[in-house]
């Protein structure tokens, strides 16, 4: 059933950014060397199956562990392992499978038992094959199946929210995920996931602005009545679990654990589809779609590309040379800055996003017409000129300044916290319980405060420095909403996430 539009208080609705990805995709070269991180998406690190000098095969499993919450990992390219170590991925240390590719064609072996017509199969080889292809390991707590790849087991899932609602600055073109059988395979998928999870209810959640594709969902669920469609304002950080949640089932988020813990399952769009396309066709999850995005990239598209291809790989000739650059992975508000570019892409990956880097400060920048910038105070030209592409740079204009209650941070707080309240605590190191009880730790670290302040204030980061003195004088985040919930899978959960 269609659902009115949906949304929450806050957020911020970024409008019309220079660059973003054409509905276009074209296949990126197999490279020469792939490095694969035995941790992927959710789930414990596991060990290598594999040593230095074993010949492998796109798709075989080089990783595996049914004893502990993970997915088993593959190789992507036909090759030989040429090392296994570990390395420094993104602030932490991760064991790699590098692997030299030795035959760039070839088929990729489908997984054993997989079949188009998937009614037929037992409930438990649809999750073998869902775990085995390695899709069970994507967002934020894996596809629950009877071989421990999420905390709770399938039947627990009381709701399931598949999104592609895209309010990032950057977003992945739903019409190309959902473009021609894409769109009968993705709701296909969608069927699979309700058999194994019988007792769920499934919610679609769509970005409003895209209505021809709100339609032909509508039309071809009409028949399903564990099914609803939600068309959401795509207003930053609608994609948040905790944002979802609220919005879509009206109740509490359980800050500082996952939705699992309540018994509800998050997928998005690239997940579902996987989980298609190893209950169909048995491939197994080793290939990413990624948009490549920002003005200083030469030809803004999305690639399709193997785990374990370095970012090197994919931006070389991509990215205009003209001036400095900042590459940024997945959002640009949150994500990590690349500085390392030998670095492989994993399952998880969705953006990179390349700006220009700008830091000469320009006089009297606040007087200038401003028409290609993005600005919550509405105070630049480019407010009154929609149609106008918001250029990004890194550039801030100036240092920071001091806090003038404005309350934009206040406003666009989508948990409902005082970022300038907890600010000022944190800065004047009063580091005590008054920080819990103004709801420190329910940060979704969205970084909308930081990005909407006139003084430049770093919120986000003082107030994770506040969490983290609070959490070093002993505090225990995640007991202060205990008693409002029925958490399961709590244990597991914190064996994965390291609470
Ligand atoms: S947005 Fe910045 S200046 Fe305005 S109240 Fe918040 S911290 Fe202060
Ligand atoms: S306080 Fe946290 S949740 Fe609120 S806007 Fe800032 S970063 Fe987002």
């Amino acid at each position: 059933m269609l659902k009115p539009a949906r949304t929450f208080r806050g957020g911020y609705k970024f409008k019309n950014f220079n660059g973003q990805a054409r509905p276009v995709i074209v296949e990126n070269q197999i490279p020469a060397i792939v490095i694969i991180p035995l941790k992927q998406g959710f789930g414990t690190e596991l060990k290598s199956l594999v040593k230095k000098g074993d010949a492998v095969f796109a798709g075989q499993t080089i990783a595996r562990d049914d004893s502990v919450v993970s997915s088993p990992i593959h190789s992507s390219v036909n090759g030989v392992v040429e090392e296994v170590k570990r390395i420094n991925y993104f602030k932490r240390q991760t064991t790699m499978v590098i692997i030299r590719t030795t035959n760039a064609s070839g088929e990729i072996p489908r997984l054993e038992g997989c079949s188009p017509d998937w009614a037929r199969l037992s409930n438990e080889k649809i999750e073998e094959l869902i775990y085995l292809s390695g899709v069970s390991s994507l967002d934020r707590e894996g596809i629950p199946t009877r071989f421990k790849s999420s905390i709770i087991p399938p039947e627990e899932v009381k709701h399931l929210i598949v999104h592609g609602v895209g309010s990032e600055p950057y977003n992945i073109s739903l019409e190309l995920l959902l473009k021609d059988k894409n769109l009968l395979n993705f709701l296909e998928g969608v069927k699979i996931l309700k058999r194994i999870m019988p007792n769920s209810k499934v919610h679609l959640s769509l970005n409003a602005q895209k209505r021809n594709i709100i339609e032909q969902v509508t039309k071809l669920t009409s028949q399903l009545e564990w099914l609803d469609t939600y068309p959401l304002e795509p207003k930053y950080p609608q994609g948040y679990d905790e944002i979802l949640v609220p919005t879509i089932l009206n109740q509490n988020f359980p800050y500082g654990y996952s939705a699992a813990n309540i018994g509800v399952v998050i997928l998005n769009i690239q997940a579902v589809l996987g989980v298609y396309e190893a209950v169909c066709e048995g491939k197994p999850f080793i290939e990413r779609i990624i948009a490549i995005c920002g003005p200083s990239i030469k030809d803004n598209i999305h690639i399709k590309v193997r785990v374990g291809t370095s970012l090197k790989d994919i931006l070389a000739g991509r990215v205009k040379t003209e001036t400095p650059v900042r590459v940024v992975l997945n959002s640009l508000l949150t994500g990590f800055q690349l500085n390392d570019i030998s670095l492989p892409v994993d399952r998880t990956f969705s953006h990179i996003v390349a700006i220009p880097e700008k830091r000469e400060r320009e006089f009297l920048s606040f007087m200038r017409p401003g028409k290609t910038r993005d600005s919550y105070t509405r105070a630049f030209l480019a407010e009154i000129l929609p149609w106008v592409k918001r250029a990004p740079d890194t550039n801030e204009h100036g240092e920071e300044r001091p806090c003038i209650s404005c309350g934009f941070c206040e406003e666009v707080c989508p948990v409902k916290i005082i970022p300038h309240l907890l600010a000022k605590h944190v800065q004047r190191s009063l580091i005590d319980e008054t920080l819990m009880n103004y709801g420190i730790f329910n940060c979704i670290e969205c970084g909308l405060c930081s990005y909407v302040c006139p003084s430049k204030i770093s919120l986000m980061k003082i107030i994770k420095d506040g969490q983290d003195k609070l959490t070093m004088q002993g505090c225990d985040s995640t007991q202060c909403i205990l008693p409002y919930f029925n958490l399961k899978g709590i244990e597991e959960y914190r064996g994965v996430t390291k609470l």
